[in-house]
Formats: C-alpha cells, sequence, structure tokens
C-alpha cells in the first residue's frame, strides 16, 4: 500500500471515529517554527480561556478558586497561576466526578486509567478532541525526523487487554488500518525478539516508539546477531528515563536519531526532543512550571495541560521532576526548553536510620560499573533492611561479570552503610508493570521506618 492511500485510509478511519486529525496536524506543524512572543501570546490566550471554562464548568475548580478568592480574570498568563494552589494525585483521585467539565456530555467521554506503575491507578476522562490532538501530536514529533504522514509506525507497547476473540481482532484490523506494526513488550525475550524482527522486516515502518529499556534490549539483541531492520528514520523513547548508554545502542542498532518524549495520560504532549537533543516543550499543549525542590534536591514538575476541557489538570503535580532550561536552540525552534529528571517519589529507597536515596543511585551505581552480558536488572527493596538485585543474563555473560556483581553489591551495601543487605539474584525475566514499562529501581517502603531520628513521639536527643 503506497503512503499516499495508507494516511487516506487512516484519516478516514480516525474520521469515521469522528476525530479530524488531518485538520489538527496541519495546524500543529505550521507552529513548529514559531517565535518565541508568538508562543508566549497563544499559550496566554490559551490558558486564560482554559481558567475561564474551569470556573464556569468545573465544579472542583470553582471551589478552588473560590476559596482562595481568585477570579478567572486575575489569571492573565502563566506567571499568574501560583496565586492557585498545586493539584496534587490524591486530590485528582479524590474528585474525580468533580473535575469534570457540566458542559461536556457525559456520552462524549472516554474513561481511561493511568498505568499506575509509579502509584495507584488513577481513572480520567477524554473527549475527542484529545484525541485529536494526542495523534496529530504524535505525528507532529515524528516529523522531526523526517517521518511523513501515511508512513508505518512501529511500537513496543504493553501487553493489549484481553478479550473475546472479535475483539482481539478488531484490534488487529486498526492497528494494520492505522499503520500501526505492534510489538507486544510484555515478558518480550529471544522467541518474541525473532518475530518482531520478521514483522519489521515485512511492514517496514519508518518510526519506532519504545521504552528506553526495551528498545535497547531488541537494539542489543540484533547488534549481537549483526541484524538490522532497515528503513528507520527515527526512534522515539518514552515513559522511562533515557540514559546515554541506550541512546547509543539505539542510534547504532537503527541507524538514526533517537528523540526522547516525555508525556503522560493526564497530559499527554509535554515535550520532545529536536534533532539537536534538546527537549521542546509544547506550549500549545501545556504549560509547565516546577515547584520547590524536594528532600532530595528535585524540583517536581508541574503541568497545566490546555487541551483536556472534558478533565482539566490545573497545576498538576504529576510525579516527575525536571527542570525548565534557559537558552535558544540550535534547531532554530523557538519554543521553551526543559530537561527531565523523572525520579519519581514511589523510587525513594528508604533505610532505618532515615536516609534516604533515590532509585537513580543504584541505577547509576550499576551502570557506572557497566556490565556486559546483563539483559535486564532491577533493585527492589521489598524490605526496609532488605534489597533484590535481580539479574537477568545475557549472552555474553561470563564468571568474571558474575564476580564483579558480587563486588558491585558489596560495595553498595557499604555505600549505604549496611542498612540493608543487598540479594543479588537471576531469573529468567523480570515482571513488568502492566502497561509494559520496566521499573529499574523499585521500592515498596513508602513510609519513613521507626527510628528514634524519625518519630515524633522522641525528643531531638531520641529520648521519650
Ligand atoms: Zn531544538
Amino acid at each position: 500500500m503506497g503512503i499516499q492511500w495508507q494516511r487516506a485510509v487512516t484519516l478516514a478511519a480516525w474520521w469515521a471515529q469522528g476525530v479530524h486529525v488531518a485538520r489538527c496536524y496541519h495546524r500543529l506543524v505550521g507552529r513548529e517554527f514559531w517565535a518565541a512572543d508568538q508562543w508566549r501570546e497563544f499559550q496566554a490566550d490559551s490558558l486564560r480561556q482554559l481558567v475561564r471554562h474551569c470556573y464556569e464548568n468545573v465544579p472542583f475548580y470553582r471551589d478552588r478558586f473560590d476559596a482562595c478568592r481568585v477570579r478567572p480574570q486575575d489569571i492573565r498568563g502563566p506567571e499568574d497561576l501560583l496565586r492557585i494552589p498545586v493539584l496534587t494525585k490524591e486530590e485528582a483521585r479524590a474528585n474525580i466526578e468533580r473535575l469534570l467539565a457540566r458542559n461536556i456530555p457525559r456520552r462524549r467521554l472516554k474513561p481511561t486509567t493511568t498505568s499506575g506503575s509509579t502509584g495507584k491507578p488513577l481513572t480520567l476522562y477524554t473527549d475527542a478532541r484529545v484525541s485529536e490532538y494526542t495523534e496529530a501530536g504524535m505525528w507532529r514529533d515524528f516529523v522531526r525526523c523526517g517521518w511523513e504522514p501515511g508512513e508505518k509506525v512501529a511500537g513496543t507497547w504493553g501487553q493489549r487487554p484481553l478479550g473475546s476473540l472479535p475483539r482481539r481482532w478488531m484490534h488487529a484490523v486498526c492497528d494494520r488500518v492505522a499503520g500501526i506494526v505492534y510489538l507486544d513488550a510484555w515478558c518480550a525475550g529471544e522467541r518474541e525478539f525473532e518475530q518482531w524482527l520478521a514483522k519489521l522486516k515485512a511492514q517496514r515502518p519508518t518510526v519506532l516508539v519504545c521504552f528506553p529499556s526495551m528498545g535497547s534490549r531488541l537494539a542489543r539483541w540484533l547488534m549481537d546477531r549483526q541484524e538490522a531492520v532497515p528503513g528507520i528514520k527515527g526512534v522515539f523513547t518514552t515513559a522511562e528515563r533515557l540514559y546515554e548508554y541506550d541512546r547509543d545502542v539505539l542510534a547504532q542498532a537503527f541507524g538514526c536519531r533517537v528523540f526522547d518524549f516525555y508525556g503522560s495520560q493526564e497530559v499527554r504532549h509535554v515535550a520532545c526532543q529536536c534533532e539537536k537533543g534538546q527537549m521542546h516543550i509544547f506550549p500549545d499543549m501545556v504549560v509547565v512550571e516546577t515547584g520547590e525542590p524536594d528532600e532530595l534536591g528535585h524540583p517536581p514538575l508541574i503541568l497545566t495541560g490546555l487541551v483536556n476541557w472534558a478533565m482539566p489538570f490545573l497545576r498538576y503535580q504529576v510525579g516527575d521532576s525536571g527542570s525548565l532550561k534557559q537558552g535558544r536552540c540550535d534547531c532554530g525552534r523557538e519554543s521553551p526548553l526543559m530537561e527531565l529528571q523523572i525520579t519519581r517519589l514511589s523510587d525513594v529507597f528508604r533505610f532505618p536510620n532515615g536516609k534516604e536515596y533515590p532509585g537513580q543511585y543504584f541505577i547509576h551505581s550499576f551502570s557506572r560499573a557497566g556490565f556486559e552480558g546483563v539483559e535486564l536488572f532491577q533493585f527492589h527493596q521489598d524490605q526496609p533492611d532488605h534489597i533484590w538485585l535481580r539479574v537477568v543474563k545475557g549472552r555474553k555473560f561470563s564468571p568474571e561479570t558474575g564476580q564483579r556483581l558480587e563486588a558491585l553489591v558489596r560495595e553498595i551495601e557499604e555505600q549505604i552503610e549496611r542498612q540493608a543487605r543487598v540479594e543479588l539474584a537471576y531469573s529468567d525475566g523480570i515482571d513488568q508493570t502492566a502497561s509494559g514499562k520496566h521499573c529499574f529501581a523499585r521500592s515498596n517502603v513508602t513510609k519513613p521506618p521507626a527510628s528514634a531520628a524519625a518519630d515524633p513521639r522522641r525528643g531531638k536527643d531520641g529520648k521519650p
């Protein structure tokens, strides 16, 4: 099927669902090289409209604005947002009904549940406009690598919802129509990679979308076998932190640039890297602010989504961290820049002596050591005084790799002042989260363990 034909079929399929992707795409792509002033003006105007809508139609915000004595006209631009309190995940979860706009009929709303890999799942609602911007927004990102509408996109997403056979069949048809080459990331291993390779060679997508952990495993597997997937113009990574070594291996295996993309279920398009490797915010989709740094020095990201009017997220603390970056990019785009850290709070490791370490600390120790022959790893703190280091062996795993892992374990135990035992375990696979994301460092220890220092009933000297 030719590109033009595929494009027409895809657009027709969306149009049948009441979603006008083409119209939206042309609008979005036309903004790529807007001047900084143009962006500022557009964003401030979109924000004013959203705030007015929230006050008039969304009960939760009406009450919130009244409680802090803010009128919609007081918010003239992003700088005035500080007058409104931040919306936490817990608040959103407890107020789902009151966060829905009353002027949008319920039958037009589509529920989605966030993956919950970073905490408890949250159900949120979107409408056709959100679908339109989500799809067209992806297209705008893909254009950065030279992709053209109508070309196929391959994605390693999580498990497809199981269901009746007709339902699964319908999904397969929809993917085909939309030009999506679906690679099931659930429990991917040797056999699946072989199937994926055959699929990629047969269907020839030009873009690959993947989680960095999964994509780089596939990339290493391809390089080990001296296999290549011809025709990929760009790899887009998302949902996990992209480490330099994963970026390098992806670029090498697929022979193209890697673009890191940032978005969440609540606010779909936040930022995407350009060909110069800078992460540009989409001011027509979101206002990005940062809050006070947490105890580990990471500023939380606060997002105001400008597209979803059905269930608006105004100053939402999404659970990731990052910072805004000054200066201009050489690529010619004048949209603002940011840097992403994504150190989710649930990934903080807490120990009986009251000390806390970001999960990144463990990941860095591991990657600094650079283990050849390790296919996948995960640090998992299941008890305050116990951490699993799970390792999936790759082809090049040698006895020496094993010895170096043992040494790393001892080094980490030393670093964390022997507060926990690190236990090395080899396994055939590591459970992915339901969405297929890999979690490199997770902890079940959510509250600081009771200790002399942390117990509020005790005095500063530790005595009751
Ligand atoms: Zn740029």
